[in-house]
Protein backbone atom coordinates (compact mmCIF):
# COMPACT_ATOMS: atom_id res chain seq x y z
CA UNK A 1 0.00 0.00 0.00
CA UNK A 2 1.28 3.47 -1.03
CA UNK A 3 1.78 5.37 2.04
CA UNK A 4 -0.27 8.28 0.72
CA UNK A 5 -3.59 5.98 1.11
CA UNK A 6 -2.96 5.16 4.38
CA UNK A 7 -4.57 6.35 7.53
CA UNK A 8 -3.87 5.51 11.14
CA UNK A 9 -5.91 7.33 13.61
CA UNK A 10 -7.23 6.92 17.29
CA UNK A 11 -10.56 7.87 18.29
CA UNK A 12 -10.26 10.23 21.67
CA UNK A 13 -13.32 10.74 24.13
CA UNK A 14 -14.60 11.15 27.35
CA UNK A 15 -15.94 7.79 29.01
CA UNK A 16 -19.54 7.19 27.61
CA UNK A 17 -19.63 9.84 24.66
CA UNK A 18 -19.71 7.09 22.09
CA UNK A 19 -16.28 5.78 21.33
CA UNK A 20 -17.08 2.26 21.74
CA UNK A 21 -20.03 2.64 19.22
CA UNK A 22 -18.42 5.03 16.97
CA UNK A 23 -15.48 2.26 16.63
CA UNK A 24 -18.14 -0.21 15.67
CA UNK A 25 -20.23 1.94 12.99
CA UNK A 26 -16.49 2.19 11.41
CA UNK A 27 -16.13 -1.43 11.40
CA UNK A 28 -19.20 -2.25 9.70
CA UNK A 29 -19.22 0.88 6.98
CA UNK A 30 -16.33 -0.67 5.54
CA UNK A 31 -17.55 -3.80 5.39
CA UNK A 32 -14.81 -5.86 8.42
CA UNK A 33 -17.65 -7.86 9.25
CA UNK A 34 -21.22 -9.29 8.38
CA UNK A 35 -23.87 -8.13 9.87
CA UNK A 36 -24.13 -11.80 12.25
CA UNK A 37 -20.22 -11.36 12.92
CA UNK A 38 -20.85 -8.00 14.41
CA UNK A 39 -21.72 -7.90 17.80
CA UNK A 40 -21.72 -4.47 19.76
CA UNK A 41 -18.48 -2.90 20.72
CA UNK A 42 -16.39 -5.67 18.89
CA UNK A 43 -13.32 -4.15 20.03
CA UNK A 44 -13.80 -4.22 23.82
CA UNK A 45 -13.33 -7.98 23.86
CA UNK A 46 -13.07 -8.77 27.58
CA UNK A 47 -16.08 -9.85 29.61
CA UNK A 48 -15.35 -6.98 32.37
CA UNK A 49 -14.45 -4.41 29.44
CA UNK A 50 -17.88 -5.01 28.10
CA UNK A 51 -20.43 -5.40 31.10
CA UNK A 52 -18.95 -2.39 32.38
CA UNK A 53 -18.64 -0.42 28.84
CA UNK A 54 -14.95 0.54 29.11
CA UNK A 55 -11.97 -0.13 26.80
CA UNK A 56 -9.13 -1.11 28.94
CA UNK A 57 -6.87 -2.97 26.78
CA UNK A 58 -5.95 -0.82 23.40
CA UNK A 59 -6.99 -2.85 20.22
CA UNK A 60 -6.65 -1.81 16.34
CA UNK A 61 -8.13 -2.62 13.16
CA UNK A 62 -7.38 -2.59 9.68
CA UNK A 63 -10.13 -1.04 7.67
CA UNK A 64 -10.33 -0.43 3.70
CA UNK A 65 -12.47 2.40 2.62
CA UNK A 66 -12.97 3.05 -1.03
CA UNK A 67 -13.42 7.26 -0.82
CA UNK A 68 -15.20 9.52 -3.16
CA UNK A 69 -12.04 10.40 -4.44
CA UNK A 70 -12.22 7.28 -6.58
CA UNK A 71 -9.22 5.81 -4.29
CA UNK A 72 -9.06 3.12 -1.72
CA UNK A 73 -7.37 3.42 1.54
CA UNK A 74 -6.30 1.49 4.49
CA UNK A 75 -7.57 2.85 7.83
CA UNK A 76 -5.66 1.53 10.94
CA UNK A 77 -7.80 2.45 13.81
CA UNK A 78 -6.61 2.04 17.66
CA UNK A 79 -8.82 2.03 19.89
CA UNK A 80 -8.01 3.69 23.28
CA UNK A 81 -9.03 2.73 26.88
CA UNK A 82 -10.99 6.12 28.06
CA UNK A 83 -10.30 6.38 31.72
CA UNK A 84 -7.44 8.04 33.83
CA UNK A 85 -6.01 4.61 35.48
CA UNK A 86 -4.92 3.84 31.73
CA UNK A 87 -3.85 7.25 30.42
CA UNK A 88 -0.46 5.31 29.98
CA UNK A 89 -1.76 3.16 27.30
CA UNK A 90 -3.28 5.97 25.74
CA UNK A 91 -0.05 7.53 25.19
CA UNK A 92 1.56 4.63 23.48
CA UNK A 93 -1.80 4.46 21.15
CA UNK A 94 -1.74 8.10 20.55
CA UNK A 95 2.00 7.53 19.49
CA UNK A 96 1.57 5.03 16.66
CA UNK A 97 -0.96 7.03 14.50
CA UNK A 98 -0.69 10.90 12.72
CA UNK A 99 -4.70 11.43 14.02
CA UNK A 100 -7.51 11.44 16.42
CA UNK A 101 -10.82 11.52 15.95
CA UNK A 102 -12.14 13.79 19.23
CA UNK A 103 -16.14 12.45 20.14
CA UNK A 104 -17.42 15.14 22.29
CA UNK A 105 -21.39 13.86 23.09
CA UNK A 106 -23.52 16.78 21.87
CA UNK A 107 -25.85 16.44 24.84
CA UNK A 108 -23.19 16.75 27.72
CA UNK A 109 -20.40 18.85 25.94
CA UNK A 110 -16.71 18.95 26.95
CA UNK A 111 -15.30 16.60 30.10
CA UNK A 112 -12.69 16.08 32.31
CA UNK A 113 -11.14 13.31 29.92
CA UNK A 114 -12.09 15.08 26.79
CA UNK A 115 -9.77 17.48 28.44
CA UNK A 116 -7.12 15.11 29.28
CA UNK A 117 -7.24 13.18 26.01
CA UNK A 118 -6.78 16.25 23.84
CA UNK A 119 -3.36 17.20 25.55
CA UNK A 120 -2.36 14.11 24.77
CA UNK A 121 -3.60 14.20 21.30
CA UNK A 122 -1.79 17.33 20.78
CA UNK A 123 1.72 16.09 22.34
CA UNK A 124 1.66 13.51 20.27
CA UNK A 125 1.47 15.98 17.36
CA UNK A 126 -1.85 14.80 16.31
CA UNK A 127 -4.35 16.60 13.78
CA UNK A 128 -7.35 16.11 15.67
CA UNK A 129 -11.04 16.07 13.89
CA UNK A 130 -13.84 16.67 16.47
CA UNK A 131 -16.90 14.74 16.52
CA UNK A 132 -20.15 15.74 17.59
CA UNK A 133 -22.39 12.76 18.48
CA UNK A 134 -25.69 11.88 19.80
CA UNK A 135 -27.37 14.43 17.15
CA UNK A 136 -30.12 12.80 17.55
CA UNK A 137 -30.90 12.85 21.04
CA UNK A 138 -33.82 15.78 21.23
CA UNK A 139 -31.15 17.64 24.06
CA UNK A 140 -28.04 17.84 22.25
CA UNK A 141 -26.98 21.10 21.58
CA UNK A 142 -24.26 20.61 18.82
CA UNK A 143 -23.76 24.69 18.61
CA UNK A 144 -23.19 25.09 22.07
CA UNK A 145 -20.81 22.36 22.45
CA UNK A 146 -18.94 23.67 19.21
CA UNK A 147 -18.28 26.92 20.89
CA UNK A 148 -17.10 24.95 23.99
CA UNK A 149 -14.48 23.11 21.75
CA UNK A 150 -13.47 26.17 20.91
CA UNK A 151 -13.73 28.22 24.02
CA UNK A 152 -12.37 25.02 26.55
CA UNK A 153 -10.21 22.87 24.49
CA UNK A 154 -8.58 25.39 22.21
CA UNK A 155 -9.24 23.79 18.80
CA UNK A 156 -11.54 25.13 16.26
CA UNK A 157 -14.79 23.69 15.76
CA UNK A 158 -16.32 25.24 12.41
CA UNK A 159 -16.13 22.13 10.42
CA UNK A 160 -16.80 19.58 13.47
CA UNK A 161 -18.31 16.16 11.90
CA UNK A 162 -22.30 15.99 13.34
CA UNK A 163 -22.95 12.32 13.63
CA UNK A 164 -25.04 9.90 15.78
CA UNK A 165 -23.14 6.96 15.98
CA UNK A 166 -26.27 4.94 17.30
CA UNK A 167 -28.00 5.61 14.27
CA UNK A 168 -25.29 5.81 12.09
CA UNK A 169 -26.21 9.13 10.68
CA UNK A 170 -23.13 10.34 8.72
CA UNK A 171 -20.70 7.83 9.33
CA UNK A 172 -19.32 8.53 5.96
CA UNK A 173 -18.68 12.04 6.94
CA UNK A 174 -16.38 10.95 9.12
CA UNK A 175 -14.73 8.18 6.64
CA UNK A 176 -14.17 11.11 4.50
CA UNK A 177 -12.65 13.65 7.24
CA UNK A 178 -10.27 10.79 7.87
CA UNK A 179 -8.95 10.26 4.49
CA UNK A 180 -9.20 14.41 3.63
CA UNK A 181 -8.26 15.91 7.12
CA UNK A 182 -5.24 13.46 8.51
CA UNK A 183 -2.16 13.12 6.93
CA UNK A 184 -0.87 10.42 5.55
CA UNK A 185 2.31 8.41 7.55
CA UNK A 186 5.62 9.27 6.24
CA UNK A 187 9.13 6.73 6.04
CA UNK A 188 11.44 4.80 3.68
CA UNK A 189 10.69 1.86 2.98
CA UNK A 190 14.60 0.49 2.07
CA UNK A 191 15.70 2.04 5.62
CA UNK A 192 16.66 -0.19 7.98
CA UNK A 193 13.78 -1.74 10.13
CA UNK A 194 12.44 0.49 12.92
CA UNK A 195 8.83 -0.55 14.33
CA UNK A 196 7.28 0.76 17.22
CA UNK A 197 6.45 -2.21 19.73
CA UNK A 198 3.24 -0.63 21.19
CA UNK A 199 1.62 -3.94 23.15
CA UNK A 200 2.04 -7.47 23.36
CA UNK A 201 0.18 -10.10 24.93
CA UNK A 202 -0.19 -13.70 25.29
CA UNK A 203 -2.49 -15.87 23.42
CA UNK A 204 -3.26 -19.72 24.29
CA UNK A 205 -2.37 -20.30 20.79
CA UNK A 206 -0.08 -18.25 19.31
CA UNK A 207 2.09 -17.68 22.00
CA UNK A 208 3.46 -13.87 23.05
CA UNK A 209 1.36 -11.69 19.80
CA UNK A 210 3.06 -7.93 19.54
CA UNK A 211 1.43 -5.13 18.40
CA UNK A 212 3.96 -2.90 15.82
CA UNK A 213 3.26 0.17 13.90
CA UNK A 214 5.97 0.24 10.71
CA UNK A 215 7.93 4.36 11.15
CA UNK A 216 10.98 2.65 8.76
CA UNK A 217 11.64 -0.54 6.82
CA UNK A 218 10.00 -3.46 6.19
CA UNK A 219 9.10 -6.13 8.51
CA UNK A 220 8.87 -9.21 6.80
CA UNK A 221 7.70 -13.21 8.01
CA UNK A 222 11.24 -15.18 8.69
CA UNK A 223 12.91 -12.21 9.61
CA UNK A 224 15.09 -12.25 12.48
CA UNK A 225 14.50 -9.31 14.97
CA UNK A 226 16.34 -7.47 17.44
CA UNK A 227 14.62 -5.65 20.11
CA UNK A 228 16.55 -2.36 20.67
CA UNK A 229 16.92 -1.83 24.57
CA UNK A 230 16.81 -5.58 25.92
CA UNK A 231 18.78 -7.00 23.11
CA UNK A 232 17.06 -10.33 22.60
CA UNK A 233 17.17 -11.43 19.05
CA UNK A 234 13.77 -13.49 17.89
CA UNK A 235 12.72 -15.31 14.76
CA UNK A 236 9.69 -13.91 13.82
CA UNK A 237 6.74 -16.66 12.47
CA UNK A 238 4.40 -14.60 11.61
CA UNK A 239 3.67 -11.72 10.01
CA UNK A 240 -0.22 -10.09 9.78
CA UNK A 241 -3.01 -7.53 10.82
CA UNK A 242 -6.47 -7.55 12.20
CA UNK A 243 -9.29 -7.26 9.61
CA UNK A 244 -11.07 -7.30 12.56
CA UNK A 245 -9.76 -11.26 12.82
CA UNK A 246 -5.85 -12.02 12.53
CA UNK A 247 -4.79 -12.29 9.24
CA UNK A 248 -1.44 -13.14 8.25
CA UNK A 249 0.36 -10.99 5.70
CA UNK A 250 3.74 -11.61 3.82
CA UNK A 251 4.73 -8.18 5.32
CA UNK A 252 4.56 -4.88 6.92
CA UNK A 253 5.29 -1.65 5.44
CA UNK A 254 6.24 1.63 6.65
CA UNK A 255 3.27 3.51 8.03
CA UNK A 256 1.07 0.07 8.55
CA UNK A 257 0.35 -1.58 11.57
CA UNK A 258 0.00 -5.29 12.50
CA UNK A 259 1.12 -7.99 14.78
CA UNK A 260 3.83 -10.26 15.00
CA UNK A 261 4.86 -13.74 16.43
CA UNK A 262 7.91 -15.18 17.43
CA UNK A 263 7.82 -18.34 19.91
CA UNK A 264 8.36 -16.41 22.58
CA UNK A 265 6.89 -17.73 26.15
CA UNK A 266 6.46 -14.71 27.96
CA UNK A 267 5.81 -10.90 27.57
CA UNK A 268 9.18 -9.59 29.66
CA UNK A 269 11.20 -9.42 26.31
CA UNK A 270 8.36 -7.12 24.51
CA UNK A 271 8.79 -3.78 26.44
CA UNK A 272 6.22 -1.29 25.24
CA UNK A 273 7.63 1.72 23.59
CA UNK A 274 10.85 -0.42 22.60
CA UNK A 275 12.50 -0.30 18.80
CA UNK A 276 12.11 -3.85 16.92
CA UNK A 277 15.00 -3.86 14.31
CA UNK A 278 16.47 -6.23 12.03
CA UNK A 279 19.19 -8.35 13.27
CA UNK A 280 21.14 -8.32 10.19
CA UNK A 281 21.21 -4.63 9.35
CA UNK A 282 20.01 -2.75 12.80
CA UNK A 283 18.92 0.53 12.77
CA UNK A 284 21.28 3.31 14.35
CA UNK A 285 19.01 4.66 16.72
CA UNK A 286 15.95 3.95 18.03
CA UNK A 287 12.58 5.29 18.51
CA UNK A 288 11.42 8.01 21.27
CA UNK A 289 10.36 5.64 23.92
CA UNK A 290 7.72 5.71 26.14
CA UNK A 291 7.98 6.85 29.75
CA UNK A 292 7.25 3.35 31.63
CA UNK A 293 4.23 2.91 33.68
CA UNK A 294 4.70 2.65 37.18
CA UNK A 295 2.37 1.59 40.12
CA UNK A 296 1.11 4.47 41.78
CA UNK A 297 -1.40 2.00 44.03
CA UNK A 298 -0.36 -0.44 45.82
CA UNK A 299 -2.75 -3.26 48.24
CA UNK A 300 -2.43 -6.46 49.57
CA UNK A 301 -4.24 -9.37 48.32
CA UNK A 302 -5.17 -12.62 50.26
CA UNK A 303 -6.73 -15.68 49.85
CA UNK A 304 -10.13 -15.78 52.39
CA UNK A 305 -9.07 -19.50 52.09
CA UNK A 306 -5.33 -20.29 52.91
CA UNK A 307 -5.14 -23.51 50.46
CA UNK A 308 -5.87 -21.24 47.72
CA UNK A 309 -2.44 -19.46 47.78
CA UNK A 310 -0.90 -21.46 45.08
CA UNK A 311 -3.59 -20.95 42.77
CA UNK A 312 -3.60 -17.64 43.38
CA UNK A 313 0.09 -17.12 42.79
CA UNK A 314 -0.52 -19.37 39.01
CA UNK A 315 -3.62 -16.86 38.45
CA UNK A 316 -1.62 -13.72 39.24
CA UNK A 317 1.10 -14.63 37.24
CA UNK A 318 -1.10 -15.58 33.54
CA UNK A 319 -2.26 -11.66 34.59
CA UNK A 320 0.83 -10.48 34.42
CA UNK A 321 1.47 -12.28 30.93
CA UNK A 322 -1.60 -9.61 29.81
CA UNK A 323 -0.50 -6.71 31.62
CA UNK A 324 2.69 -5.33 32.34
CA UNK A 325 1.85 -2.24 33.94
CA UNK A 326 0.77 -4.89 36.99
CA UNK A 327 3.10 -6.08 39.82
CA UNK A 328 3.11 -8.44 42.56
CA UNK A 329 5.23 -10.22 45.06
CA UNK A 330 4.65 -12.61 48.30
CA UNK A 331 3.78 -10.89 51.47
CA UNK A 332 3.23 -12.51 54.54
CA UNK A 333 0.68 -10.82 57.25
CA UNK A 334 0.13 -12.04 60.95
CA UNK A 335 -3.66 -11.05 60.45
CA UNK A 336 -4.66 -12.84 56.87
CA UNK A 337 -1.58 -15.09 56.62
CA UNK A 338 -0.12 -16.01 52.95
CA UNK A 339 -1.08 -13.50 50.52
CA UNK A 340 0.40 -11.05 47.38
CA UNK A 341 1.66 -7.43 47.77
CA UNK A 342 0.56 -6.04 44.42
CA UNK A 343 0.96 -2.78 42.54
CA UNK A 344 -1.87 -1.06 40.23
CA UNK A 345 -1.83 2.19 37.83
CA UNK A 346 -4.88 3.31 39.91
CA UNK A 347 -7.97 2.26 41.62
CA UNK A 348 -10.08 1.47 38.64
CA UNK A 349 -6.86 -1.18 37.40
CA UNK A 350 -6.99 -2.78 41.62
CA UNK A 351 -10.83 -3.44 40.68
CA UNK A 352 -10.67 -4.48 37.34
CA UNK A 353 -7.58 -7.39 38.55
CA UNK A 354 -9.45 -8.19 41.96
CA UNK A 355 -13.11 -8.79 39.22
CA UNK A 356 -11.00 -10.46 37.53
CA UNK A 357 -9.38 -12.93 39.75
CA UNK A 358 -12.65 -13.65 41.27
CA UNK A 359 -14.54 -14.46 37.90
CA UNK A 360 -12.04 -15.71 35.95
CA UNK A 361 -9.86 -17.83 38.29
CA UNK A 362 -12.62 -18.54 40.72
CA UNK A 363 -10.90 -16.75 43.64
CA UNK A 364 -12.23 -15.63 46.91
CA UNK A 365 -9.97 -12.76 47.99
CA UNK A 366 -9.83 -9.90 50.52
CA UNK A 367 -7.67 -6.83 49.88
CA UNK A 368 -6.28 -4.47 52.44
CA UNK A 369 -6.98 -0.44 52.19
CA UNK A 370 -4.83 0.91 49.30
CA UNK A 371 -1.59 2.64 49.87
CA UNK A 372 0.50 4.88 47.87
CA UNK A 373 4.07 4.92 47.35
CA UNK A 374 6.14 6.89 50.07
CA UNK A 375 9.39 7.82 49.84
CA UNK A 376 11.18 7.60 52.72
CA UNK A 377 14.31 9.76 54.00
CA UNK A 378 15.92 7.88 56.12
CA UNK A 379 18.35 9.15 59.02
CA UNK A 380 21.58 6.95 57.39
CA UNK A 381 20.96 8.70 53.82
CA UNK A 382 18.93 6.22 52.09
CA UNK A 383 15.88 6.47 50.37
CA UNK A 384 13.38 3.87 50.14
CA UNK A 385 9.99 3.44 48.65
CA UNK A 386 7.35 1.94 50.91
CA UNK A 387 4.73 0.18 49.77
CA UNK A 388 3.21 -1.09 52.61
CA UNK A 389 2.50 1.05 56.00
CA UNK A 390 3.35 -2.63 57.56
CA UNK A 391 7.01 -2.05 56.40
CA UNK A 392 7.61 1.44 57.78
CA UNK A 393 10.52 1.44 59.82
CA UNK A 394 10.80 2.93 63.50
CA UNK A 395 10.01 6.76 63.15
CA UNK A 396 13.63 7.34 64.82
CA UNK A 397 15.05 5.92 61.66
CA UNK A 398 13.69 8.71 59.58
CA UNK A 399 14.81 12.03 58.64
CA UNK A 400 11.63 12.71 56.12
CA UNK A 401 8.90 11.28 53.93
CA UNK A 402 7.74 12.71 50.82
CA UNK A 403 3.98 11.57 49.21
CA UNK A 404 3.23 11.65 45.63
CA UNK A 405 0.88 14.44 44.11
CA UNK A 406 -1.45 14.72 41.67
CA UNK A 407 -2.65 17.73 39.24
CA UNK A 408 -6.41 17.00 39.19
CA UNK A 409 -9.08 18.87 36.76
CA UNK A 410 -12.43 18.69 37.88
CA UNK A 411 -15.67 19.92 35.52
CA UNK A 412 -18.72 20.19 37.02
CA UNK A 413 -22.07 22.01 36.60
CA UNK A 414 -21.73 25.83 38.48
CA UNK A 415 -24.67 24.25 41.09
CA UNK A 416 -22.14 21.98 42.48
CA UNK A 417 -19.21 23.79 42.73
CA UNK A 418 -19.69 25.28 46.33
CA UNK A 419 -19.26 21.21 47.66
CA UNK A 420 -16.40 19.97 45.26
CA UNK A 421 -14.23 23.02 46.25
CA UNK A 422 -15.21 22.03 49.69
CA UNK A 423 -14.24 18.51 49.45
CA UNK A 424 -10.87 19.61 47.44
CA UNK A 425 -9.98 21.77 50.46
CA UNK A 426 -10.89 18.91 53.13
CA UNK A 427 -8.47 16.47 50.99
CA UNK A 428 -5.63 19.28 51.61
CA UNK A 429 -6.28 20.66 47.93
CA UNK A 430 -4.50 23.44 46.45
CA UNK A 431 -6.64 25.77 43.44
CA UNK A 432 -4.57 26.51 40.75
CA UNK A 433 -7.47 27.31 38.38
CA UNK A 434 -10.94 28.06 38.39
CA UNK A 435 -12.83 28.92 34.72
CA UNK A 436 -16.60 29.10 34.19
CA UNK A 437 -17.56 28.37 30.50
CA UNK A 438 -21.41 27.69 29.69
CA UNK A 439 -22.74 26.89 33.21
CA UNK A 440 -20.06 24.98 33.71
CA UNK A 441 -16.72 25.62 35.99
CA UNK A 442 -13.33 23.96 35.37
CA UNK A 443 -11.31 23.41 38.84
CA UNK A 444 -7.90 22.66 38.43
CA UNK A 445 -5.93 21.43 41.87
CA UNK A 446 -3.02 20.18 42.95
CA UNK A 447 -3.99 17.11 45.96
CA UNK A 448 -1.95 14.19 48.03
CA UNK A 449 -2.92 11.40 46.23
CA UNK A 450 -2.91 9.88 49.21
CA UNK A 451 -6.37 11.63 49.61
CA UNK A 452 -7.78 10.68 46.75
CA UNK A 453 -7.32 6.96 46.80
CA UNK A 454 -9.12 7.20 50.10
CA UNK A 455 -13.14 7.15 48.51
CA UNK A 456 -12.48 10.65 46.62
CA UNK A 457 -13.75 9.53 43.60
CA UNK A 458 -17.23 8.41 45.15
CA UNK A 459 -17.08 11.12 47.40
CA UNK A 460 -16.84 13.50 44.13
CA UNK A 461 -19.67 11.69 42.46
CA UNK A 462 -21.91 11.45 45.34
CA UNK A 463 -21.70 15.36 46.06
CA UNK A 464 -22.40 16.38 42.69
CA UNK A 465 -25.33 13.66 41.82
CA UNK A 466 -23.11 12.36 39.10
CA UNK A 467 -21.91 15.49 37.52
CA UNK A 468 -18.47 16.08 38.09
CA UNK A 469 -16.18 14.95 36.02
CA UNK A 470 -12.37 14.01 36.99
CA UNK A 471 -9.04 13.33 35.37
CA UNK A 472 -6.00 14.13 36.87
CA UNK A 473 -1.92 13.52 36.22
CA UNK A 474 0.93 12.44 38.25
CA UNK A 475 2.77 15.96 39.66
CA UNK A 476 5.79 14.99 41.44
CA UNK A 477 6.51 14.23 45.32
CA UNK A 478 6.54 16.51 48.33
CA UNK A 479 7.72 16.20 51.78
CA UNK A 480 4.88 16.18 54.24
CA UNK A 481 4.00 15.90 57.66
CA UNK A 482 3.02 11.90 57.34
CA UNK A 483 2.76 8.93 60.29
CA UNK A 484 1.94 5.30 60.34
CA UNK A 485 -1.16 4.55 62.50
CA UNK A 486 -0.89 1.12 64.10
CA UNK A 487 -4.05 -0.70 65.18
CA UNK A 488 -3.35 -2.65 68.34
CA UNK A 489 -5.33 -5.32 69.72
CA UNK A 490 -4.55 -6.39 73.27
CA UNK A 491 -0.99 -4.64 72.22
CA UNK A 492 -0.29 -6.34 69.67
CA UNK A 493 -0.12 -4.94 66.27
CA UNK A 494 -2.52 -5.77 63.47
CA UNK A 495 -0.27 -5.75 60.04
CA UNK A 496 -3.46 -5.60 57.52
CA UNK A 497 -5.15 -2.65 59.43
CA UNK A 498 -1.91 -0.25 60.11
CA UNK A 499 -2.02 2.55 57.44
CA UNK A 500 0.12 6.25 56.58
CA UNK A 501 -1.97 9.32 57.25
CA UNK A 502 -1.44 12.90 57.54
CA UNK A 503 -0.79 13.99 60.79
CA UNK A 504 -3.92 15.98 60.76
CA UNK A 505 -6.07 13.50 60.05
CA UNK A 506 -4.63 10.63 61.64
CA UNK A 507 -6.40 10.88 65.19
CA UNK A 508 -10.12 10.36 63.62
CA UNK A 509 -9.39 7.71 61.55
CA UNK A 510 -7.86 6.04 64.24
CA UNK A 511 -10.51 6.61 66.62
CA UNK A 512 -13.25 5.10 63.47
CA UNK A 513 -11.19 1.77 62.73
CA UNK A 514 -10.95 1.16 66.65
CA UNK A 515 -14.79 1.75 67.01
CA UNK A 516 -15.42 -0.39 64.16
CA UNK A 517 -13.13 -3.51 65.41
CA UNK A 518 -15.03 -3.14 68.90
CA UNK A 519 -18.16 -4.53 67.85
CA UNK A 520 -16.38 -6.62 65.31
CA UNK A 521 -14.31 -8.89 68.04
CA UNK A 522 -16.42 -10.81 69.90
CA UNK A 523 -15.97 -10.89 73.71
CA UNK A 524 -13.41 -12.78 75.21
CA UNK A 525 -13.19 -14.18 78.93
CA UNK A 526 -10.90 -10.96 79.77
CA UNK A 527 -10.95 -7.35 78.78
CA UNK A 528 -9.65 -6.49 75.22
CA UNK A 529 -8.02 -2.84 74.40
CA UNK A 530 -8.29 -1.82 70.69
CA UNK A 531 -5.70 0.83 70.30
CA UNK A 532 -4.78 3.47 67.66
CA UNK A 533 -1.23 4.16 67.83
CA UNK A 534 1.30 6.60 66.33
CA UNK A 535 4.86 5.11 67.21
CA UNK A 536 4.51 4.23 71.04
CA UNK A 537 1.73 7.25 71.37
CA UNK A 538 -1.63 6.12 71.48
CA UNK A 539 -4.15 7.89 70.07
CA UNK A 540 -7.09 6.44 69.90
CA UNK A 541 -8.84 3.55 72.47
CA UNK A 542 -11.32 1.24 73.01
CA UNK A 543 -12.26 -1.06 75.39
CA UNK A 544 -14.42 -5.03 74.46
CA UNK A 545 -15.35 -5.70 78.02
CA UNK A 546 -15.26 -9.56 79.52
CA UNK A 547 -17.74 -11.93 78.39
CA UNK A 548 -19.63 -12.63 81.37
CA UNK A 549 -21.04 -16.32 80.91
CA UNK A 550 -21.33 -19.52 79.19
CA UNK A 551 -22.15 -18.92 74.99
CA UNK A 552 -24.23 -21.78 75.47
CA UNK A 553 -26.24 -20.24 78.24
CA UNK A 554 -28.06 -18.32 76.01
CA UNK A 555 -29.77 -21.66 74.76
CA UNK A 556 -32.22 -21.71 77.50
CA UNK A 557 -30.83 -25.49 78.72
CA UNK A 558 -33.65 -27.06 76.83
CA UNK A 559 -32.44 -27.31 73.40
CA UNK A 560 -30.02 -29.81 73.17
CA UNK A 561 -29.31 -29.55 69.59
CA UNK A 562 -29.23 -26.37 68.96
CA UNK A 563 -26.54 -26.41 71.73
CA UNK A 564 -24.74 -28.83 69.63
CA UNK A 565 -24.60 -27.03 66.36
CA UNK A 566 -23.16 -23.67 68.16
CA UNK A 567 -20.57 -25.76 69.49
CA UNK A 568 -19.75 -26.72 66.16
CA UNK A 569 -20.03 -23.49 64.62
CA UNK A 570 -17.65 -22.16 67.44
CA UNK A 571 -14.98 -25.32 66.35
CA UNK A 572 -15.19 -24.73 62.29
CA UNK A 573 -14.33 -20.72 63.29
CA UNK A 574 -11.34 -21.72 65.78
CA UNK A 575 -9.92 -23.04 62.00
CA UNK A 576 -9.27 -18.98 60.93
CA UNK A 577 -8.72 -18.07 64.66
CA UNK A 578 -5.79 -15.83 64.59
CA UNK A 579 -4.05 -15.60 67.63
CA UNK A 580 -2.85 -12.02 68.93
CA UNK A 581 -1.34 -12.29 72.21
CA UNK A 582 -3.35 -14.46 74.07
CA UNK A 583 -6.46 -13.38 72.66
CA UNK A 584 -8.09 -15.41 69.58
CA UNK A 585 -9.63 -13.37 67.19
CA UNK A 586 -11.71 -14.91 64.44
CA UNK A 587 -10.28 -13.51 60.75
CA UNK A 588 -13.60 -12.70 59.83
CA UNK A 589 -13.26 -9.52 61.99
CA UNK A 590 -10.39 -8.31 59.99
CA UNK A 591 -12.01 -9.09 56.60
CA UNK A 592 -15.20 -7.31 57.69
CA UNK A 593 -13.06 -4.02 58.78
CA UNK A 594 -11.27 -3.92 55.86
CA UNK A 595 -14.50 -4.29 53.73
CA UNK A 596 -15.74 -1.25 55.11
CA UNK A 597 -15.38 2.15 53.36
P1 LIG B 1 -17.58 4.93 25.12
O1 LIG B 1 -17.50 4.80 26.62
O2 LIG B 1 -17.09 6.26 24.68
O3 LIG B 1 -16.97 3.79 24.40
O4 LIG B 1 -19.14 4.95 24.78
P2 LIG B 1 -20.07 3.85 24.15
O5 LIG B 1 -19.84 3.71 22.70
O6 LIG B 1 -20.00 2.62 24.98
O7 LIG B 1 -21.51 4.55 24.31
C1 LIG B 1 -22.03 4.92 25.57
C2 LIG B 1 -23.55 4.92 25.51
O8 LIG B 1 -24.01 5.93 24.62
C3 LIG B 1 -24.12 3.60 24.99
O9 LIG B 1 -25.28 3.31 25.73
C4 LIG B 1 -24.46 3.91 23.54
O10 LIG B 1 -25.53 3.13 23.06
C5 LIG B 1 -24.86 5.38 23.62
N1 LIG B 1 -24.62 6.08 22.34
C6 LIG B 1 -23.49 6.06 21.61
N2 LIG B 1 -23.65 6.82 20.51
C7 LIG B 1 -24.90 7.33 20.55
C8 LIG B 1 -25.66 8.20 19.69
O11 LIG B 1 -25.22 8.66 18.65
N3 LIG B 1 -26.92 8.50 20.11
C9 LIG B 1 -27.46 8.01 21.25
N4 LIG B 1 -28.70 8.37 21.55
N5 LIG B 1 -26.78 7.20 22.07
C10 LIG B 1 -25.51 6.86 21.73
MG1 LIG C 1 -16.01 2.07 25.09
Amino acid sequence: TPLSSIRNFSIIAHIDHGKSTLADRLIQACGALSEREMTNQVLDNMDIERERGITIKAQTVRLSYPAKDGKTYVLNLMDTPGHVDFAYEVSRSLAACEGSLLVVDASQGVEAQTLANVYQALEANHEIVPILNKVDLPAAEPERVKQQIEDVVGIPADDAVMISAKTGLNIEGVLEALVTRLPPPVGDADAPLKALLVDSWYDAYLGVVILVRIKEGRLKRHAKIRMMAKGSVHNVEQVGVFSPAMRPVEDLGPGEMGYITAAMKTVADCNVGDTITEDRRPATEPLAGFKPSVPVVWCGLFPIDADDFEKLRESLGKLRLNDASFHFEAETSAALGFGFRCGFLGLLHLEIIQERLSREFDLNLIATAPSVVYRLYKTNGVMEELHNPADMPDPVHIDRIEEPWIKATIMVPDDYLGSILTLCSERRGQQTDLTYVGGRAMAVYRLPLNEVVFDFYDRLKSVSRGYASFDYQMDGYEESDLVRISILVNQEPVDALSFVAHRSAAEARGRAICGKLKDLIPRQLFKIAVQAAIGGRVIARETIGAMSKDVTAKCYGGDISRKRKLLEKQKEGKKRMRQFGKVEIPQTAFLAALKMD
